[in-house]
């Protein structure tokens, strides 16, 4: 019988917390996010939520449900989902367009938002000021600080921590986030009016996946750096993609290639809810930003163009009020099929999700709920041997013990 998980503290030792940050959110901070050995960010103390605070978690934790966002009157495609606008974007000032991860679409459209007065700031994620390899979450109240806080920071991120303190602002506010962390916003929404009130505009970038700090310690190891050394930390920015950059506080300067960073999948040490994304193309917002080079990855660096899919009338009128300022630049139309092909790591994923998740139910593991993401019709999709490959690979991973995790230790 397929359930979902029972308690939060059921939800992180299934290996199903994606470190969201909610859990401390609702909590006040009481339970915080804290690194694991593993190199994820997931709560403390998940044994000390009141029953109020725990039933609330998990009506929207990433761990437990993943639902679109759907609208009516839109085109549907069985891999991207609902979708009004799919095409070529960047930002139209050049800095931004440079410093921005791709083509700064996701930055540009939040500067604009600050500067048109429509937000009073965007919630996102920056480098740790103390720990720059770290991430934290940042609520950016002007369009220099947005584009400050520009760049896809590839590790642990929490964004949903500062959730709580947004919403008693009381002011209108945009978030930038990952798919899974827009999907339990969504889902908040069902049970906070205030949600939907404050939080008007909803960004994402298409998402292959977390990966946990221990990918990064890997590049310091590899340099011969400390944590400590470091002043900079950039994933990726100043170019499309460009250099993964570490600055030290002594002035050293060490420099990687994007194709360098990833081209062993064997090293990406994503986490397992990455693995099991019932949604990494983002049907909960209003607009997802993606990469577009052909084939799925960088031969070289480009001036820096995302592909767009904007998915709610929010979405349509803030992308046409950003191009009448000058704040973002269109290209041409893209296509869903042609989304395929810059993204077939995403397509291969979304057919097999629903086996995956088959497996985790098989071996008496919770599931995610999901809703209007297709995952059964996709599966229908899969040959038979290919379901059977996913299924079994689950239940071999919980076998040796890679899916399930300890709960963090209390200090
Ligand atoms: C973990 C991860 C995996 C990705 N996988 C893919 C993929 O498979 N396919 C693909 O097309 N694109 C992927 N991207 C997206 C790509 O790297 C760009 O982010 C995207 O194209 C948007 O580019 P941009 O220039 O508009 O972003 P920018 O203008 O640079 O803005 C990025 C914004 O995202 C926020 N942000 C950055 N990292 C995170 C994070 N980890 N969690 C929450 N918020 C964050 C920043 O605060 C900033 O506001 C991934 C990004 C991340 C962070
Ligand atoms: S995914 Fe988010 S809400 Fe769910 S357990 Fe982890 S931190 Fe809490
Ligand atoms: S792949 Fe899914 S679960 Fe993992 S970070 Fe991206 S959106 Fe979240």
């Amino acid at each position: 019988m397929t359930r979902t998980a029972k308690s939060i503290s059921e939800v992180v030792t299934s290996g199903l917390c994606i470190g969201c940050g909610l859990c401390e959110a609702i909590t006040e901070r009481r339970v915080q996010m804290t690194m694991t050995p593993l190199g994820g960010l997931r709560p403390d103390s998940v044994d000390t939520f009141t029953s109020e605070e725990e039933d609330r978690l998990l009506s929207c934790c990433p761990g437990v449900v993943a639902r679109a966002r759907p609208q009516t009157d839109v085109a549907q495609d069985m891999i991207w989902g609902h979708h009004s606008t799919m095409r070529y974007a960047w930002a139209g000032a050049p800095e931004v367009r440079f410093k921005s991860a791709t083509g700064g679409v996701l930055s540009a459209l939040g500067m604009h938002l600050v500067e048109s007065g429509t937000v009073d700031f965007v919630l996102h994620v920056a480098p740790d000021p103390d720990h720059p390899m770290r991430s934290t979450w940042v609520m950016s109240e002007t369009a220099q600080d947005v584009l400050d806080h520009a760049g896809s920071r590839y590790g642990p991120t929490a964004p949903l921590a500062g959730f709580m303190t947004a919403l008693e602002r009381g002011q209108p506010f945009a978030i930038i986030a990952k798919p899974c962390d827009v999907g339990a916003v969504h889902a908040l929404s069902r049970v906070d009016g205030r949600v939907d009130q404050l939080c008007v505009a909803r960004l994402v970038m298409v998402c292959g996946g977390q990966s946990r700090l221990g990918k990064s310690r890997k590049l310091l190891d590899e340099f011969g750096l400390e944590e400590d050394e470091l002043s900079l930390f950039r994933y990726r920015g100043h170019g499309n993609p460009g250099l993964t950059t570490v600055e030290t506080k002594d002035g050293r300067k060490f420099e990687k290639t994007y194709q360098e960073l990833w081209e062993d999948e064997g090293s990406w040490e994503l986490e397992t809810r990455c693995k099991l994304c019932p949604d990494a193309l983002g049907e909960a917002a209003d607009i997802a930003a993606a990469d577009v080079w052909p084939g799925g990855g960088p031969i070289g660096e480009d001036d820096g163009f995302n592909g767009i899919i904007v998915r709610s009338p929010a979405g349509e009128a803030l992308i046409e009020s950003a191009e009448s300022a000058g704040n973002l630049m269109f290209g041409g139309a893209i296509t869903p099929r042609e989304f395929d092909d810059f993204q077939p790591h995403q397509v291969r994923k979304k057919h097999a999700v629903h086996a995956r998740l088959t497996g985790l139910s098989q071996a008496g593991f919770p599931m995610i709920d999901t809703q209007g993401l297709r995952l059964e019709e996709l599966d229908a999709h899969l040959q038979t041997e290919a379901r059977t490959t996913q299924i079994s690979g689950i239940k071999e991973r919980i076998a040796s013990g890679r899916i399930g995790e300890p709960l963090p230790e209390k200090d």
